[in-house]
């Protein structure tokens, strides 16, 4: 029997979904929430909007620190779709600086994008 050979974007999906899944993550998106329940890039816009998630400003993916709240915006859906097309098509540039445990998160305020 043959069975398919996982591809590279599978692999990478569902090691991106355990951390979104896992409860550190979750209480941690939470809390941040309760703290930021307005969109910052839509507030940032002037605009009124509810948080649906939390957004890591420097990807995880290029050494942006995970659980620095420095590093953490609070987005609506529509604003975390924009910025992961951005991300994709490598058109978001974020001036970062690194923290204590040499993680990387942004330097000065975050622009509207
Ligand atoms: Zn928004």
């Amino acid at each position: 029997m043959n069975y398919a050979k996982p591809t590279y974007r599978q692999d990478y999906q569902s090691t991106s979904n355990n951390f979104y899944n896992n409860r550190k993550w979750k209480g941690f998106s939470m809390d941040y929430r309760k703290n930021n329940p307005l969109c910052e890039n839509c507030t940032r816009a002037n605009i009124v909007a509810l948080a649906k998630v939390c957004d890591h400003i420097v990807a995880m993916k290029v050494g942006g620190a995970k659980y620095d709240k420095a590093n953490i915006q609070a987005l609506c859906r529509h604003c975390d779709q924009r910025k992961r097309r951005m991300e994709r098509d490598g058109k978001i540039v974020i001036d970062f600086k690194t923290n204590e445990a040499g993680e990387l998160i942004p330097r000065g305020e975050v622009q509207v994008f």
